[in-house]
């Protein structure tokens, strides 16, 4: 019966053995691998709209979205035109391209913190790079971040992380120098006290907060009310800079980003993920007197071979512009209707369940507490999502291997698609 769905994965299990003797782990990057619910990684095919193809012939409902960029889905029409166009014109110069400037026109345009940015080719970059710019410009070494947030896999950032970090439980990773990692203050998120008392005891050798303004990589845990603004105040109060991690939470939670929907002014912003479309872009800006400190305005150094490439662009600045505000309110509402579901599904077959979501991060905790912080976030039940995600996947229904992460729906999500993806979690939580 509909049910009893299992998946036939005999061909994905033949190419991952093939891939392990020749990548590591298999992968190209680890979570992929599916080692935390101890399954085989479903090699994907090809994707449509809202929908996924794996090389066994399944079909799944997809919430994963490439890890979020896929705002509008799966080779949105626009976006394939734009690349295919723009493709035959050849895609990489290593010289400016008009693309670039209309891109970054617009991000400048939709995000009033932002005067100037530059573009590179990974949140990781973004981040490692504003990193660099706020020690640069403050002329100090330390930093702050919060437990279970990931901020891509720079040295200084690789403390307490998030992320697939959490997820294969792993200890901060060797090869971070210690006397790099010593320069990294962690606290917990949302807890505005400990930032305060960090802050009393080493403000003035701080360079910079870093902060997802809506943690991602704990699963999704929104800002409580006055912690955004307590490290806006504290960050101005000591000459620090507040940087806010928006690879995930960029063009994503709102038509202005996170610091549009709380009304925040950071100082510098990282942007990945649906700034690129599907391609690998990353991209960094803020205000103009710092932002101007990099090289060739000034002495910071940074650069990229294939930043600012056509392909990157175009992908991004075709996703942007299909972005209007009316799509953000699509993405709400949807995102209601997949909580609302999963919250009757979850009451009706007495499974204690938290719903975190803000606009269009969806992430259902299987635990009965409230999700505020790392912390809290780990009294989820991780072998409960482990049957749950088993389920999903044969059920039809893509979702991020790791309770550590949340699911993004996108704007051709349909009601029906929607509704589906309801009635098979209900299908799912009856296997638990
Ligand atoms: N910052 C945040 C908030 C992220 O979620 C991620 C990736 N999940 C990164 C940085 C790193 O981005 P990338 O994987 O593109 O290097």
């Amino acid at each position: 019966t509909e049910s009893n769905r299992r998946r036939n994965d005999a061909r994905s299990a033949e190419a991952f053995a093939r891939a392990k003797k020749v990548i590591p782990g298999g992968v190209n990057s680890p979570v992929r691998a599916f080692k935390s619910v101890g399954l085989t990684p479903v090699y994907m095919e090809r994707g449509q709209g809202s929908r996924v193809y794996d090389i066994d012939g399944n079909m799944y409902i997809d919430y994963v979205a490439s890890w979020g960029p896929l705002i509008m889905g799966h080779a949105h029409p626009e976006v394939v035109e734009a690349l295919r166009k723009t493709a035959e014109r050849g895609t990489s110069f290593g010289a400016p391209t008009e693309l670039e400037t209309l891109m970054a026109e617009l991000v400048c345009e939709r995000v009033p913190s932002v005067d100037v940015v530059r573009m590179v080719n990974s949140g990781t970059e973004a981040t490692m790079s504003a990193l660099r710019l706020a020690r640069g410009y403050t002329k100090r070494s330390k930093i702050m971040k919060f437990e279970g947030s990931y901020h891509g896999h720079a040295d200084s950032l690789l403390i307490k992380a998030g992320s697939g970090v959490a997820t294969l439980g792993l200890p901060d990773s060797p090869g971070v120098p210690e006397h790099v990692a010593a320069h990294t203050i962690t606290v917990p998120y949302n807890d505005i006290e400990s930032v305060k008392l960090a802050f009393e005891k080493f403000g003035e050798e701080i360079a910079c907060i870093i902060v997802e303004p809506v943690a991602g990589n704990m699963g999704v845990v929104p800002p409580l009310p006055g912690f955004l603004e307590g490290l806006r105040d504290v960050t101005t109060q000591y000459g620090s800079l507040l940087i806010f991690d928006e690879v995930m939470t960029g063009f994503r939670v709102g038509y202005q980003c996170a610091q549009g929907l709380f009304d925040i002014k950071p100082d510098l912003t990282c942007f990945g993920k649906v700034i690129g479309g599907g391609l690998p872009v990353g991209a960094y800006g803020g205000k103009r007197e710092i932002m101007e400190m990099i090289a060739p305005s000034g002495p910071i150094y940074q650069a990229g071979t294939l930043s600012g490439n056509p392909l990157a662009m175009a992908a991004g600045y075709t996703t942007l512009k299909l972005l209007t505000p009316e799509t953000y309110e699509l993405l709400e509402r949807q995102a209601v209707r997949l909580q609302l579901g999963f919250e009757a599904n979850a009451s009706k077959h007495g499974i204690a369940s938290t719903i975190n979501r803000v606009g269009s991060m969806v992430c259902p905790f299987f635990t009965e507490k409230t999700v505020i912080n790392y912390e809290t976030a780990k009294t989820a039940d991780m072998e409960q999502f482990k049957t749950y995600f088993a389920a999903m996947l044969d059920l039809g229904v893509s979702i991020a291997p790791s309770q550590f992460e949340g699911m993004f729906v996108s704007a051709v999500h349909s009601d029906a698609d929607i509704d589906e993806t309801i009635a098979l979690q209900e299908q799912a939580l009856s296997r638990l």
